[in-house]
């Protein structure tokens, strides 16, 4: 074996690859994990966790993950805060990652880079973007100019009711602009929105603007029923996109088996059709997309890492 080489590198900090640490470590492999730019993903976005088994009470998100780190580290992971990984060469052994612009080499990696926020696509919003447009209610949603204002989410997903639910305690109206007229979020999601008062459904409804570029804050969006094809303007002083994901996946195109959508492709267990280098969570999987399902694949992908490199006696 290249003696300088590690022996497992996790790329991404998410449920799924601080789980991939854990069980690594634990297998004496003293696995170095790169954060990203994101340290603990996306689930230090959310507010409370209530679905991630063991915690009865729910769990706050940034929490949850400093445990994970915590788990990991007590057992040799070493985490490396911050650290983006700028390429990979899957092509050589040791497989070569350029880190912070050094290089790193690797006899197995798993991929943990789960998945980043999805765009509304329009050029006002990517110019409005952190003057009203925002991402994430949960960070951003307390902040002085959105307080006993209109607000507008849009979405029709879990995160999307999670959002608005959580805006009622700051905005003076919440409208929940849907595409279709059916939450696709989960029923106990769906009913705290359509129960509360605060927050109006604009069903049948897209986006086509937002308001106003000029005064390089967001004061309204222009809206569109896909059913009339009439057009609106709503005033608001916020617009909360949660329109799901896109994998973060670009670094590994051209490397590894990516399918149309850019999801990691799985080929039996966490296995990328590279050997030696495995997958886990979010980057892979567009389907369940939890934190439980993702630290399952963390798992998978350690144990089979372990497995790939006992094969060779390392
Ligand atoms: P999602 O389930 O994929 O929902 C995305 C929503 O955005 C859908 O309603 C979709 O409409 C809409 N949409 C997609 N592209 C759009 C576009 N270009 N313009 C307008 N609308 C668009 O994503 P998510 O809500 O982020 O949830 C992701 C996963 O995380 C899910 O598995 C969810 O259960 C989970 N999650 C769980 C919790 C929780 O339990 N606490 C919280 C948040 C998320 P259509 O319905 O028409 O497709």
């Amino acid at each position: 074996m290249a003696s300088d080489a590690e022996k497992v590198v996790i790329i991404g900090s998410g449920c799924a690859g601080y789980t991939a640490a854990l069980y690594t470590a634990r297998a004496n492999l003293r696995p170095l994990l790169l954060t990203g730019a994101m340290p603990g993903g996306l689930l230090t976005t959310t507010s409370i966790v209530e679905n991630f088994p063991g915690f009865p009470e729910g769990v706050d998100g940034t929490d949850l993950m400093i445990r994970m780190q915590q788990q990991a580290e007590r057992f040799g992971a070493r985490v490396q805060f911050g650290s983006a990984v700028e390429a990979v060469d899957f092509s050589q052994r040791p497989f070569k990652l350029t880190v912070d612009g050094e290089e790193v080499r690797a006899l197995t990696v798993i991929i943990a880079t789960g998945a980043g926020h999805r765009h509304l696509g329009l050029e006002s919003e990517d110019k409005l973007e952190k003057k009203g447009v925002t991402y994430c209610a949960t960070c951003d949603g307390a902040l002085p100019p959105f307080r006993n204002q209109p607000l507008v989410v849009v979405g029709g997903g879990d995160s999307a009711c999670e959002e608005a639910t959580f805006l009622t305690r700051f905005g003076s109206r919440v409208y929940l602009i849907h595409r279709r007229d059916q939450l696709r979020a989960s029923k106990i999601m769906a009913e705290r929105v359509l129960s509360s008062d605060k927050i109006e459904p604009i069903w049948d409804s897209v986006v086509t603007d937002v308001l106003d570029v000029q005064q390089d804050k967001v004061t309204g969006v222009r809206i569109k029923n896909l059913k009339t094809n009439a057009e609106r303007t709503l005033p608001c002083a916020g617009v909360f996109v949660a329109i799901g994901h896109v994998p973060n996946t670009q670094l590994f195109q051209g490397q590894i088996d990516l399918d149309d959508a850019g999801y990691v492709i799985r080929h039996s267990g966490a296995q990328t059709n590279v050997p030696g280098v495995f997958v886990a969570g979010d980057c892979s999987d567009h389907v369940y997309r939890q934190a439980i399902t993702a630290a399952g694949m963390g798992c998978q992908a350690a144990i089979e890492a372990e497995r790939y490199l006992a094969l060779q006696n390392i």
